[in-house]
């Protein structure tokens, strides 16, 4: 079965590279910021925009006619097409988003970006894309050297399962990225190794993930909380930012400092998420998990820092692969199943169970149990119930529900990146393509 992966390496150019790596992000924001200007002087004049392929012949005219464009020869041409593309959906998402057809939310209308103000990044979608085990090639910057080894993909290139269908080099905390959409051929098997083996999971917030299995065993793991613990360095070191003079030489170091501590927490918990969800889909056919409004709750301010550091969302669109690239598969429970407020005992509800109650004592039955682990319990019931009618839709691999939710809206998976394949250089990055 053909599947979209990223593979994401650390680069470690040389001096002329970094030179030609941040070329290419200007000229992609230049090309966005041009787009944008034309985009806007037509909406003036006819009531509507410019699409990708509009902007990229435009462009071609404009820069050969136009002497103080004569730099644009110094990039690839990708880093200009792909701005226009990447403009284009974002005219599109924001309308789709206006007329309340896309979920999460409300988009704003694109910005003009601003140099340092904006993430630097650009992408190929054609031309040369390889690489060798110690390096990857892309077009005009030739072999950049990576910071860890490329071998896996490479092996894969080069024994045919694999396909680059673009690649993606972006900055994070003065270090370069670039992350490669590949189609990989996965050998997904036919039968479970363990079949009929079901865990439910209930994705917390003092606890990132609180599991019980059809043995009984209580699986917990615990969020490594990172901003919380970092918090203090955090804003010792955001204050110290905001006490530098604007615009000095001082508070753009400290931005660099407090940008890496950032990218620091990030990566602890991505780790500890894929591999929380990578022991789950390799352990269990049957995974349960509840469906959360995760844009809802972010939206609750002192919830907030709490859900996005576990990477709720995250978890469960890792979940959702990756048991089906183990022969499985992932069931999300409805909305507004109340795994929760019920007793995993006797199946009585109670009416209310504030957040901070952490322990679940039910007035029926006498269970007392952790708050989590009950919760986790129904959702194990839900999987494992002969008529499984009960609210349940199983998922697909990219994390969307199968039935329209109540509200009428379409449960669609509107990630950046996954709704637009085919259209654009950026592939859906796990959506499953047909066999
Ligand atoms: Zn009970």
């Amino acid at each position: 079965m053909a599947v979209c992966q990223a593979y994401r390496f650390a680069l470690e150019p040389t001096p002329a590279q970094e030179r030609a790596l941040r070329s290419h992000a200007g000229a992609a924001r230049f090309a966005w910021n041009w787009g944008l200007a034309r985009c806007n002087e037509r909406y003036e004049a006819e009531g509507r925009w410019y699409s990708a392929i509009d902007l990229h012949k435009l462009w071609n005219a404009q820069k050969k006619a136009d002497p103080a464009l004569a730099w644009w020869g110094e990039n690839s041409k990708c880093a200009y097409q792909e701005a226009f593309r990447d403009l284009d959906r974002a005219l599109k998402d924001f309308i789709k988003s206006k007329k309340g057809e896309r979920k999460g939310r409300r988009l704003g209308f694109p910005r003009f970006k601003k140099r340092g103000k904006c993430r630097d990044s650009f992408r190929f979608g054609t031309g040369a894309m390889r690489c060798d085990g110690t390096t990857v090639t892309l077009p005009r910057l030739g072999a950049i050297r990576t910071h860890e080894s490329t071998r896996k993909l490479a092996r894969r290139l080069e024994n045919g399962t694999a396909c680059i269908l673009s690649a993606t080099v972006s900055r994070t905390a003065q270090r370069w990225f670039v992350s490669f959409t590949v189609e990989v051929e996965r050998a997904i098997p036919d039968r479970r190794a363990r079949p009929g083996s079901v865990a439910g999971i209930d994705l917390g917030v003092k606890t990132l993930l609180t599991g019980i299995d059809d043995a009984g065993n209580v699986i917990s793991v615990e969020g490594p909380k990172p901003y919380r613990q970092a918090l203090r360095k955090l804003r010792r070191e955001g204050r110290a930012h905001s006490r530098k003079a604007p615009g000095s030489a001082n508070r753009r170091k400290q931005a660099g400092r407090l940008a890496r501590i950032h990218a620091r927490v990030a990566n602890i918990r991505a780790d500890v998420i894929r591999k929380a969800t990578s022991d789950l889909a390799s352990r269990y056919e049957t995974v349960v998990a509840e469906d959360l409004n995760v844009a809802g709750m972010t939206r609750n301010r002192r919830l907030a820092r709490a859900i996005c550091d576990q990477g709720f969302g995250e978890a469960r669109r890792m979940l959702g692969y990756k048991t089906q690239w183990n022969g499985g598969r992932l069931i999300v429970a409805d909305r507004f199943y109340p795994s929760s407020k019920t007793c995993s005992g006797c199946g009585a509800v109670k009416a209310k169970l504030p957040l901070h109650v952490r322990v679940y004592v039910c007035e029926a039955c006498g269970l007392v149990l952790n708050r989590d682990v009950n919760a986790a319990a129904n959702l194990l019931h839900l999987g494992t119930a002969s008529g499984a009618g009960t609210g349940l839709t199983e998922a697909k691999a990219c994390g969307a529900q199968v039935r329209p939710s109540p509200a009428g809206h379409r449960a669609m998976n509107q990630e950046p990146g996954t709704a637009h394949a085919g259209k654009t250089g950026t592939a859906a990055r796990q959506q499953a393509a047909a066999a």
